[in-house]
């Protein structure tokens, strides 16, 4: 069964970046306001991610690397409900059977902090340890990721390719939840750093911060060029989108960027990519190719929950009239600003 395990989780976790996207969405959904990341060869060697979330109650600390432990279900209904990918209280216990796993964690009423060690999904032996106060939050230590995996380690390019995924990765976090301060170290080495000033007050109203942290992402003069489409609720459809793209005066993009969320998880979706591709094709002068952040919220209730968690491709009902409506809506756009 360990065996079984192993492969499971070597099917979820496939790269350094797949683990990481899983603890910064647990970061957020802790309902942190920091989120600090230090990378040691492309994640192979390290991921070390601290925020200053809710933190792990002591006794929940025995069976969080279980299979489908989650603490964010509480009833089956919740189920339908919740803005899932068909991937619930998987993402620790599968890093713990590909790694070694170490959280440090502090709850608000707890006089100390606590550090506890899993292999394959289990706690060691060590057990869970006090260790002295830090302030309120957690701290997810990723070692040796693939140490019993040579097949997958292998499969790998190296650190620099793992690296430029996890930037990416991390960058469009930071984009999409721009009230929240990240942090992105590269140990050893200074140039690929990224940090992003976050927004103390929440003030999710204020779009500036969403612009600035492109720009620090992208650059300035990408920033300059950046306008805004919006579509209010759609009753029909159930849906609602808000997007920044760049006009066509901005021309240095070697490719496409397009950076999409659904109801707050970074996916893809090739039928909205391709659409747009198309539209922008039009309008745009050749070899022009335009940046794109998507923030689109659809009824979870008409997404399809059951694709594998592997798959960052998503599927979802009324798909042919939403994206025809986010087309009409990019495709005003392009005609006012080119006129
Ligand atoms: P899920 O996020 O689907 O619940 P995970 O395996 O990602 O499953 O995490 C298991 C549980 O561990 C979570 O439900 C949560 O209670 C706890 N947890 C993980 N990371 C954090 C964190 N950074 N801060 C607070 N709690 C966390
Ligand atoms: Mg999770």
């Amino acid at each position: 069964p360990q065996l079984v395990n192993r492969i499971a989780a070597g099917e979820i976790i496939q790269r350094p970046f797949n683990a990481l996207k899983e603890l910064i969405e647990n970061c957020l959904d802790a309902g942190s306001t920091t989120v600090n990341i230090q990378i040691k060869e492309g994640g192979l060697k390290l991921i070390h991610i601290s925020d200053n979330g809710c933190g792990i109650d002591k006794e929940d600390l025995k069976i969080v690397c279980e299979r489908f432990t989650t603490s964010k279900l509480k009833e089956f209904e919740d189920l339908k409900a919740i803005n899932t990918f068909g991937f619930r209280g998987e993402a620790l216990a599968s890093i713990s059977h590909v790694s070694r796993l170490t959280i440090i964690t502090k709850t608000e009423k707890s006089p100390c902090a606590f550090k506890a060690s899993y292999s394959d999904g289990k706690l060691t032996k060590d057990g869970i340890k006090p260790c002295a106060a830090a302030s309120r939050g957690t701290q997810i230590i990723v070692e040796d990721l693939f140490y019993n995996s040579s097949i997958r380690r292998n499969a790998l390019k190296g650190g620099s390719d793992e690296f430029a995924k996890i930037y990416e990765v991390v960058s469009r976090y930071a984009i999409h939840n721009f009230h929240v301060s990240f942090y992105l170290k590269r140990i050893g080495e200074s140039s690929m750093d990224l940090k992003t000033p976050g927004c103390p007050n929440r003030n999710l109203e204020n779009e500036q911060i969403l612009q600035d942290t492109i720009g620090i992402v992208y650059g300035a003069d990408l920033k300059k060029e950046l306008e805004r489409v919006s579509i209010d609720f759609d009753e029909k459809f159930k849906f609602e989108m808000m997007a920044y793209l760049t006009n066509s005066r901005y021309t240095q993009l070697k490719q496409m960027t397009f950076i999409l969320f659904i109801n707050e998880r970074l996916v893809d979706c090739q039928p909205i990519k391709k659409s747009l591709q198309n539209l922008f094709q039009l309008y745009l002068p050749k070899a022009t190719n335009p940046f794109i952040y998507m923030n689109l919220k659809i009824d979870p209730k008409n997404l399809d929950v059951n694709i594998h968690p592997t798959k960052h491709e998503v599927r979802f009902l009324y798909q042919d009239e939403i994206i025809s409506r986010i087309e009409k809506s990019f495709e005003e756009k392009l005609l006012n600003s080119s006129a």
